[in-house]
């Protein structure tokens, strides 16, 4: 399949750096969002990562210039109709990603795949509202885009061998390394990883340590590169939430129960990074 014009929903932290990574590759990106400033913001973001890129040598001006080119920001999501493959990197809500399913399957044209960079939601669940079951399929990015290696390829029960491969070797265009899992709810990454952020709050909470102490403790014990709740900050609050729900209802444990703290937290407004606040200030 020729794959040229690539839609991406969604321009916040992952869906900019979506279309960063295949405006790079060569591809022309419609990226849409719901409002304006979203996709100003974006955009913004975006430039100035091209600029960090060219300041260290791994891209020219030139480059820098064409692969702003290649992105057209839109509103209207009409406008991914003609896409040849679609990457969905909107909220992680399961109604926000079913009524963008229902949809793009009745936009877009039969053969097209559509993904989705869900963190935790049923890839299964995702086909099955569309008419094409066996070409819906998790392309997991990881934040942020620009820097990590892995796609996480999440087949769901229906997905076809064919849009595994057409995926598999469109993220090694685009310089990625996949890894391929079945689909349950956090798929691999994080069914491991949250339910560490989460406990790591609740030590927070029962005034076991300071989130500084924490952090500290699996940078120097562990050697991780960030400790989990500048980690849980960098990935957003609210998308931590998210996703330990998102386990909790589909595993069925008690042990996904998300924090009381972050939910408390995600109450306030304080979401991390992104909003200037979360268990540490920005
Ligand atoms: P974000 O809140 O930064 O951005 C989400 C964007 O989606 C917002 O700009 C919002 O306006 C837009 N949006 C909402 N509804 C939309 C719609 N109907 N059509 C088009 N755009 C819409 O969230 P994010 O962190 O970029 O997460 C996006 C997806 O990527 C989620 O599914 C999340 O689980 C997943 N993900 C996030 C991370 C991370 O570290 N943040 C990592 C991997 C995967």
């Amino acid at each position: 399949m020729d794959i040229r014009r690539v839609g991406v929903l969604g321009a916040g932290t992952m869906g900019n750096g979506i279309a960063h990574v295949f405006a790079r590759g060569g591809y022309s990106v419609i990226l849409c969002d719901v409002e304006q400033r979203f996709l100003d913001r974006g955009l913004a973001t975006i430039t100035k990562n091209l600029d960090r890129e060219v300041a260290k040598n791994k891209i020219t001006a030139e480059d820098k210039a064409s692969a702003l080119k290649k992105i057209e920001p839109v509103t209207e999501r009409g406008k991914l109709a003609d896409c040849d493959f679609i990457v969905e990197a909107a909220t992680e809500k399961f109604e926000i990603k079913a009524e963008i399913f229902r949809d793009l399957d009745r936009l877009a044209r039969p053969e097209v795949i559509l993904s989705s960079n869900t963190s935790s939601i049923s890839i299964t669940k995702l086909g099955a509202l569309t008419k094409r079951p066996d070409k819906v399929i998790g392309m997991h990015f990881f934040n942020p885009v620009l820097v990590m290696k892995l796609v996480e390829v999440i087949r769901g029960l229906a997905t076809s061998q064919e849009t595994f491969t057409t995926v598999r070797d469109l993220s090694i265009k685009l310089d990625k390394t996949t890894v391929e899992v079945n689909d349950a709810p956090g798929f691999v990454s994080n069914r491991v990883l949250m339910p560490l952020l989460n406990e790591a709050m609740y030590t927070v909470m029962e005034g076991v340590a300071t989130p500084e102490a924490v952090d500290e403790i699996f940078k120097l014990g562990m050697a991780h590169p960030m400790g989990p709740l500048t980690l849980a900050d960098f990935i957003g609050l609210d998308v931590c939430l998210d996703i330990m729900r998102v386990m909790l209802d589909g595993l069925g444990d008690p042990k996904y129960r998300p924090c009381p703290l972050l939910i408390k937290m995600v109450d306030a407004g304080w979401l991390g990074r992104k909003s200037g606040r979360g268990f540490y200030k920005y």
